[in-house]
């Protein structure tokens, strides 16, 4: 059932990588960003300020017999690049998370420690869906790895050894899921995403199950996340701010994820501060400039403006007390002070969160 009237309307989902340190989020991106590059098509991924975009013809290369891409309209996944649930925490849009969907990483050697009880503590909290990454099964004694491939598929190629001790790391992950009150299983043999977390075994190092978990995440999206994906993409920009940085030539700048609407270049923006709402008008939009390009030129390139889901540098006067996590709002045909009360409104109820936690 695809329904492609209103597929110019639909965002890229938002996806957070989270888990505990060294159980490989950053490998686990670098691998998805890389064996997308591999696929060799231009325009395989984008690289955004902050986060990284992989387009569904991507994904569906990636995933080869798993994806049969008719059956998606959304236009893909955009990860956050910034690993860590402490910056996820902080990472709001309307009361809710900015991520739509999360990745938790797990050791499967490891297992639960204390930063993935933590990362399910906010994941439950901001209600938000998530799969979980059972990393490193490459490092099961006697592996026999299948580069990039399927997990299933590179199952096959292991000792029945292999196999069962992977398989008793794997249960006791979901035994750690259920302890934690969540109900999982294998994502194979996942029926209802709603009502089970899918685990899925893969390796950042070899790739192998790479290809399940963007399938995974492909499917939750499209199933449970459509309704929220459809926007107005003429609508008032809205995002979150993820760092404020100085930047040589234009000053204080806020690194922005777009989750709604468009930002032009010349509007008039309220942004979070660290004591009132700034009120300021965009001097410039920033993207990075094609690695290509950075060697010769400068590393970012100006556009005009930039539609949700997105990352985006905005150069702005006055940004310097502007706060990570704090909103950003397009004001458009609103009047200043309606946007300025909500996004005080937005800041007291961040506020009220890490007070309570
Ligand atoms: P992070 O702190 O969660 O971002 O973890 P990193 O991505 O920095 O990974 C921590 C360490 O684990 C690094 O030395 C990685 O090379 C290693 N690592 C990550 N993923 C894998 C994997 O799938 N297999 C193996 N063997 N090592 C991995």
């Amino acid at each position: 059932m695809t329904d492609h009237t209103h597929a110019d309307t639909l965002r890229t989902p938002i996806v957070a990588v989270l888990g505990h340190v060294d159980h490989g989020k950053t490998s686990l991106l670098d691998t998805i960003r890389g064996s997308a590059v591999s696929e060799g098509e231009a325009g395989a991924i984008t690289q955004h300020i902050g986060a990284t975009d992989i387009p569904l013809d991507t994904i569906s290369g990636m995933a080869g017999e798993l994806i049969d891409p008719t059956d998606f309209d959304l236009p893909g996944l955009l990860f956050i690049d910034t690993p860590g649930h402490h910056s996820f925490s902080t990472l709001r849009a309307r009361g809710g998370a900015l991520a739509d969907i999360a990745v938790l990483v797990v050791d499967v050697n490891d297992g639960f420690q204390p930063q993935t009880e933590e990362a399910i503590d906010i994941l439950r909290r901001t209600g938000t869906p998530f799969v979980v990454a059972a990393n490193k099964a490459d490092t099961t004694p006697g592996w026999n790895p299948q580069d990039g491939e399927p997990i299933q598929k590179s199952m096959e190629a292991q000792s029945e050894r292999a196999k069962s001790m992977l398989d008793e790391n794997l249960y006791e992950i979901i035994g750690q899921l259920s302890d934690a009150g969540f109900s999982a299983d294998l994502y194979w043999r996942v029926q209802d995403f709603q009502k089970n977390i899918g685990v899925v075994p893969l390796s950042a190092l070899t790739g192998e199950g790479v290809p399940d978990l963007l399938t995974v995440l492909m499917g939750l999206s499209q199933r449970f996340m459509k309704e929220e994906m459809a926007i107005d993409v003429t609508g008032p920009g809205e995002g979150t701010v993820l760092e404020v940085k100085d930047e040589r030539g234009f000053g204080a700048t806020v690194d922005t994820v777009v989750y709604d609407g468009v930002i032009r270049n010349g509007d008039t923006v309220v942004v979070g501060g660290q004591d009132e709402p700034i009120v300021t008008e965009v001097r410039a939009l920033l993207r990075p400039r094609p690695l290509a390009e950075i060697r010769t030129e400068k590393e970012f390139e100006k556009v005009g403006e930039i539609g949700a889901a997105a990352g985006v540098k905005i150069a702005a006067p006055d940004l310097d007390r502007a706060m990570a996590g704090a909103p950003v709002r397009v004001v458009r045909d609103r009047t200043v002070e309606e946007v300025v009360e909500e996004v005080k409104a937005e800041l007291a109820e961040i506020e009220v969160e890490t007070a309570d936690n």
